[in-house]
């Protein structure tokens, strides 16, 4: 790393001493986009890297709530509202036990450039709490969503912070917060949330949007070397909202998707995901993958194991951040994996890119392959704004020429910059130089 750049990275360091997630991702962008920081004076002058990676905002909370025994709980909520530059902060709620500032920042980072990518003037922003909604009931969920969102409102609006959801915040908890919003403002102000019901605001195709946008995705990335879904086996992990929905799109472009996990495990089905029952297990009992895998012949529920020892060609990690290490990255080689796109935020660890990029698999970053979630929440507040409400195929067909066009930017931008091929570079520099050039046209703030 240059040493102009090394003193910021290090300034960060010293400023963040226990965040490893989010040094791990401001890592990967200076890297990335280290030759143009050099090539241009003008984001030197206007220290556009040292800005970008301080929030503009940070949000810390208390969220106190009762549980169905009348018992005091409490945890902590976050907002960081990251970038403003293109847009309202716009980025989702993660609620799960293992949120920390840091991990919130990662994502908060990493959606600043994301969401640039998509070109629907969206700034970057991200939050959650350590609350964890497994095993919690709805009347506990709902207390909580509204003991959250009784901070939040009064730091969210739909021309300044746009939240929808991420892990463990799905529709039933955009519906519980969206319900306080309006309670505490007296207002139905739509486009302050995205992921809403469809009878109130939601868009059709948002619940889709970031699985089939990734295999949208992995599709031109297969399109560019002449190859297609057809007769591939996919490994995908996790089981969430992102997993289901590229499961069922792989399955319609004539692939067989092999395997999901959670944390208690994996499941490895070698007749291809049934996407009717992981629905039905997911969506409705809110079960785990080894109830899945009971009602499936000859599926096999492999505890505490990962999904990537299974043989694959195309590996889709949808579960979460650092998922895939180094050596799952070698087996997969081994394997005969040629493609992994990124449908979690982050999933890959540094070491873990590194093997894929050595060994020639096409690889490409969550912030580009993943991105279909985010637009469609664009599209959610565009309908919201007009006043209007889309068919599914308008909106799914507008998601598929956003992935479409991120694809051609980060394949054009590789190329400019020197790396041809090179999706992660692409999709950090073209994200960048979208939000420096916004930054430098905004002034010093
Ligand atoms: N949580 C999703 C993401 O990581 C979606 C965010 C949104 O729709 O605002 O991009």
């Amino acid at each position: 790393m240059d040493s102009r750049l090394e003193k910021i990275y290090e300034e960060s360091l010293r400023r963040n001493p226990t965040q490893p997630e989010f040094q791990q991702a401001v890592c990967e962008v200076i890297e990335s986009v280290e030759p143009l920081l050099l090539a241009r004076k003008d984001y030197a002058d206007a220290s556009i890297l040292a800005r970008i990676i301080e929030p503009e905002r940070q949000l810390m909370f208390r969220v106190a709530w009762q549980d169905d025994n009348n018992e005091v709980r409490v945890n902590r909520g976050y907002r960081v509202q990251f970038n403003s530059a293109l847009g309202p902060y716009k980025g989702g709620l993660r609620f799960h036990p293992s949120v920390t500032l840091s991990v919130i920042k990662f994502l908060g980072f990493e959606q600043i450039f994301k969401n640039a990518l998509t070109n629907q003037g969206i700034g970057g922003g991200k939050g959650g709490s350590d609350f964890d909604p497994h095993g919690k009931s709805d009347n506990e969920v709902m207390r909580f969503c509204q003991a959250f969102m009784m901070e939040l409102s009064r730091h969210i609006g739909a021309d300044c912070d746009v939240p929808a959801g991420d892990i463990g915040v799905g529709g039933r908890e955009i519906g519980y917060l969206y319900g306080q919003y309006k309670r505490l403002t007296n207002r139905n102000e739509a486009g302050v949330l995205t992921g809403k019901g469809l009878g109130w605001g939601g868009s059709l195709a948002r619940t889709e949007a970031t699985g089939y946008g990734l295999v949208a995705f992995a599709q031109a990335m297969l399109a560019e070397k002449s190859d297609s879904f057809d007769g591939k086996t996919v490994l995908v992990s996790g089981s969430g909202n992102v997993a289901i929905y590229a499961i069922e799109r792989a399955i319609k472009l004539g692939a067989k998707p092999v395997s999901i996990s959670d944390s208690s495990g994996a499941v490895y089905d070698p007749d291809g995901i049934d996407v009717a029952l992981l629905k039905q297990v997911k969506e409705v009992e809110r079960g785990r993958v080894s109830d899945y895998a009971e009602r499936r012949p000859n599926a096999q529920f492999r505890k505490n194991e990962k999904v990537w020892s299974i043989p694959g060609d195309i590996a889709l990690p949808c579960a979460t951040q650092n998922e895939v290490d180094a050596d799952d990255v070698r087996t997969m080689y081994h394997n005969g994996v040629k493609l992994i796109a990124e449908g979690a935020n982050m999933p890959l660890t540094p070491g873990a890119i590194e093997i894929a990029q050595q060994s020639g698999i096409l690889y490409a970053p969550g912030k580009a392959a993943n991105a279909g979630g985010v637009a469609t929440s664009a599209l959610e507040m565009q309908q919201n704004a007009m006043l209007q409400r889309w068919d599914f195929d308008t909106v799914a067909n507008k998601l598929d020429q956003i992935m479409l066009d991120i694809h051609h930017t980060c394949l054009e931008t590789a190329a400019e910059i020197g790396k041809p091929g090179d999706y992660m570079v692409g999709a950090n520099v073209a994200g960048f130089k979208k939000v420096a050039d916004a930054m430098l046209d905004q002034g010093i703030i």
